[in-house]
């Protein structure tokens, strides 16, 4: 059986890291075995859902290195829910209610002050003809619910193990609204139905919901699917995400701090796993790895830190071809490899690099004391002929040793601050030969 999954976004807004989560957990799965993976725009909202948002959902898992084989907008299917919604008056699984929000949050409130779970009482299931047409005379519509059966649920999900509910415990989900517009729940299953999922992969804060879509399922075609709910991610002090976290969208983390898509795409897939969480620089190995019998149940905490340590590891162990067309979008045409290799170990982000290349190319404001004036004088005299390559700078530093009475921070210290104007930075073994003896020579004599 081919496994088919879906990742299902609503389009009301950027894609932000909880969900990007669950797009790159279902994307490896369904890649890891060989399956299909369908993009869902959960759009029947025509109020909430815009297309900037589709289009920015698109940009940002595209951005991740994330495909897929199919894509389909539930605003596209309406006849079809209408015709199973049809269907399912027939067969008495939906029932209409005339409640306003208003009495329904009374009976809720009501409920709770007598220490009973707050369940929907099912109330329209005994409405009199007489009722009903007091209701519509008042001009009021009906919303439809689905009738739960009061029976045990369960299944065996793939992160949680096995989940037990009891249909008696739930309220009867809305399905229809007043205005004639089915709501997510049964637009959900039957899209599953239709697409022939067979894994559903999402938060756990949609467990109770998949209570009740098994009985949808089963109603309408006998099976439920596979399901695998993850553990919703908390911040770095295991509290829940806070506001500026939760919703730290993709575009955020690619366009204002520059990260790589590599560092969230590694950090994402391994949070919350027992392997290990390391810098990848290319997808297939998580996809090789993946295994939802190593997710845990427990809170995995997101610290955006860890994503800084891991976008510095990956652009250490990216290449120049990966990286040079974006180079050239920055300006940095004129860099070759070899000076992306002698820089990129000191960078932590992308842009990070536009500083080491006004250190070798522009005119830059280097640092020479007063004490040190002799030394480094004497110090240009003694360097080697060129061409000059890694090794230029130990046969330097030893003619240094021998013609002059420094060694150790004392003789490395002034250097570097008269080649580069920082007391910290690149290797100065792989930056000499980027400077070259011009420009070295320039800076000794600032
Ligand atoms: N549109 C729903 C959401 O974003 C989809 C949930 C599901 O995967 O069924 O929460």
């Amino acid at each position: 059986m081919t496994v088919k999954a879906r990742f299902a976004p609503s389009p009301t807004g950027f894609l932000h890291v909880g969900n990007a989560r669950t797009a790159i957990i279902t994307w490896l799965f369904t890649r890891s075995q060989n399956g299909h993976f369908l993009l869902r725009i959960d759009d029947t909202d025509r109020e909430r859902s815009k297309d900037e948002y589709e289009q920015a959902i698109i940009d940002g898992l595209t951005w991740l290195g994330l495909d897929w084989d199919e894509k389909a907008n539930q605003k596209d299917r309406m006849a079809r829910y209408t015709e199973i919604i049809e269907k399912l008056k027939v067969d008495g699984r939906l029932y209409a209610c005339y409640e306003t929000p208003e009495e329904l949050g009374l009976k809720r409130k009501t409920q709770l002050s007598r220490g009973i779970p707050p369940t929907y009482d099912r109330a329209g299931l005994s409405l009199s003809k007489d009722d009903i047409a007091k209701y519509e005379a008042e001009g009021r519509k009906p919303h439809w619910r689905f009738k739960l059966n009061h029976a045990p649920i369960e299944w065996n999900d793939l992160v949680r193990g096995s989940v037990a509910f009891k249909g008696e415990d739930l309220s009867d989900p809305v399905v229809l609204r007043e205005d004639g517009t089915p709501l997510y729940h049964l637009c959900s299953v039957i899209d599953d139905i239709d697409f022939e999922i067979t894994h559903v992969v999402r938060g756990e804060d949609h467990v109770s919901n998949t209570a009740t879509h098994v009985q949808m399922f089963e109603a309408i075609s006998g099976k439920a699917p596979d399901f695998a709910h993850l553990s919703l991610i908390s911040d770095a002090e295991g509290g829940k995400l806070s506001k500026r976290l939760g919703s730290l969208s993709v575009k955020d983390i690619q366009e204002q701090d520059g990260l790589e898509a590599m560092s969230v795409v590694s950090l994402m897939a391994r949070l919350g796993t027992s392997d290990p969480i390391e810098s990848f620089t290319n997808i297939q190995s998580l996809v090789d790895s993946f295994d939802f019998s190593k997710f845990s149940r427990s809170t995995p905490k997101f610290d955006p830190d860890e994503l800084i340590r891991l976008n510095a590891k990956i652009l250490h162990e990216t290449s120049f071809d990966t990286v040079k067309e974006r180079l050239a979008a920055m300006g940095l045409n004129e860099m070759d490899e070899s000076f992306w290799n002698a820089v990129r170990p000191n960078l932590e982000k992308l842009e990070d690099i536009k500083n080491w290349w006004d250190m070798t190319n522009e005119s830059l404001a280097t640092v020479i004391e007063d004490e040190d004036k002799d030394f480094i004088a004497q110090a240009a005299t003694l360097l080697p002929d060129a061409p000059w390559d890694e090794t230029t700078w130990k046969a330097w530093v030893d003619k240094i040793k021998e013609g002059t009475d420094r060694k150790g921070k004392n003789l490395f210290m002034p250097l570097r601050k008269a080649l580069t104007g920082m007391e910290h930075g690149p290797e100065l073994n792989n930056l000499l030969p980027l400077l070259g003896p011009e420009k070295t020579k320039k800076r000794l004599a600032a």
